[in-house]
């Protein structure tokens, strides 16, 4: 019987090391493969030119590198691109490049589906099937980075977790793969770069800022009253706003990292100057921002985006109360690219 082959990058490099010494080779073998592996980012170990041809073949004995593989890259009309990313095991994710006059940004997914149940999300109604291993995020990042060098001529610039899934409820790995991103031995992209953006989990939101991590936070608020955002994201009675209030607190105090609070005005929800007036008290709690994002209806048209002067209410109150807020518009919408909207339909 065939014994299962092991991800060769689920070892750290000093695993790697360690390996090549069991094998009665020099440890620093273990660092070229790890270059190989993450900085050069080779599909095979038939690419890894420094090596030798016998070693190469040990290493085709041992391990496998379990690449994801673009399946269908589409291109907006607005010069978004979305991949249907296809992993090892046959299951399949999205990510999203958004260009900018002045950036480039790869929106990637931390897990297969989702376990949340927000209820105007479309990743929401696939079942969470598994969450992604740290290699499998950053090749999302990397062949990102790639279409960015090829369509638009320059290097990708910003990272938001934003796709599918909730990156807390994939923490060791997404931060593992940030890490990686993040490292001269990776892509050596700045932490400031990136955005990890959570529907709000306290207990993660606490352990996140005793690490210090040096990304940014964003948070899919969308209602600051319990009532109104348990109806439209039901995990919020698990999870209050109480006790997300204070696990941001903790983490501005632990990080003196301001807060972006992504929200959506729908009509009928949260369209009310009761609702603008509970995120301005929401946001006095520790330094924040406000994007007010387009919506993208999905297909039971369930949720319908609030009116102009909806939007535009919120805006001059939050302004008023010396909160800077963004209005985000919407890319990628004819394509599903669009925020909430991913869901492997393509
Ligand atoms: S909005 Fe985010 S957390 Fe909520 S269901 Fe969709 S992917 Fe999950």
């Amino acid at each position: 019987m065939e014994t299962q082959k092991k991800d060769i990058r689920a070892l750290t490099k000093e695993q790697l090391r360690d390996f090549f010494v069991s094998q009665g080779d020099k440890a620093f073998r273990g660092n070229q493969v790890y270059e190989w592996l993450w900085q050069k980012s080779a599909h095979s170990f038939e690419a890894m030119t420094n090596i030798s041809k016998e070693t190469r073949q040990m290493l085709e004995e041992n391990f496998v590198i379990n690449h994801i593989r673009v399946d269908q890259m589409q291109r907006s009309s607005d010069g978004t691109i979305k991949n249907a990313v296809r992993l090892h095991d046959g299951l399949v994710v999205e990510s999203v490049l958004i260009p900018t006059e002045t950036r480039t940004t790869a929106c990637v997914s931390s897990q297969v589906g989702c376990s949340l149940d927000c209820r105007f999300c479309a990743t929401a109604r696939l079942k969470r099937m598994r969450n992604l291993n740290p290699d499998e995020i950053y090749d999302q990042v990397v062949a990102i980075d790639n279409e960015s060098r090829l369509y638009f001529d320059r290097p990708l610039s910003n990272i938001v977790f934003m796709g599918m899934g909730e990156p807390l409820m994939n923490y060791n790995n997404v931060l593992q793969a940030i890490e990686k991103i993040t490292s001269p031995e990776g892509l050596g992209m700045s932490p400031k770069r990136i955005t990890l953006s959570t529907s709000g989990v306290p207990k993660m939101i606490r352990k996140m800022a005793d690490e210090e991590v040096k990304f940014k936070l964003a948070v899919s608020l969308h209602s600051a009253i319990d009532e109104v955002r348990t109806s439209i994201m039901p995990f919020n009675s698990t999870f209050p706003l109480k006790d997300l209030r204070e696990a941001l607190e903790y983490w501005y105090s632990k990080t003196k990292n301001r807060i972006t609070y992504e929200y959506v005005v729908w009509q009928g929800i949260n369209d009310t100057q009761e609702a603008v007036d509970a995120l301005v008290k929401f946001c006095k709690f520790a330094p924040s921002k406000v994007n007010l994002i387009e919506y993208n209806p999905i297909d039971d048209g369930e949720f319908q985006q609030a009116s102009e002067s909806a939007i535009k209410m919120y805006q001059d109150t939050l302004e008023r109360n010396g909160i800077t807020v963004t209005v985000r518009r919407s890319r990628g919408k004819d394509i599903d690219a669009a925020c909430g909207q991913l869901a492997n339909k393509s």
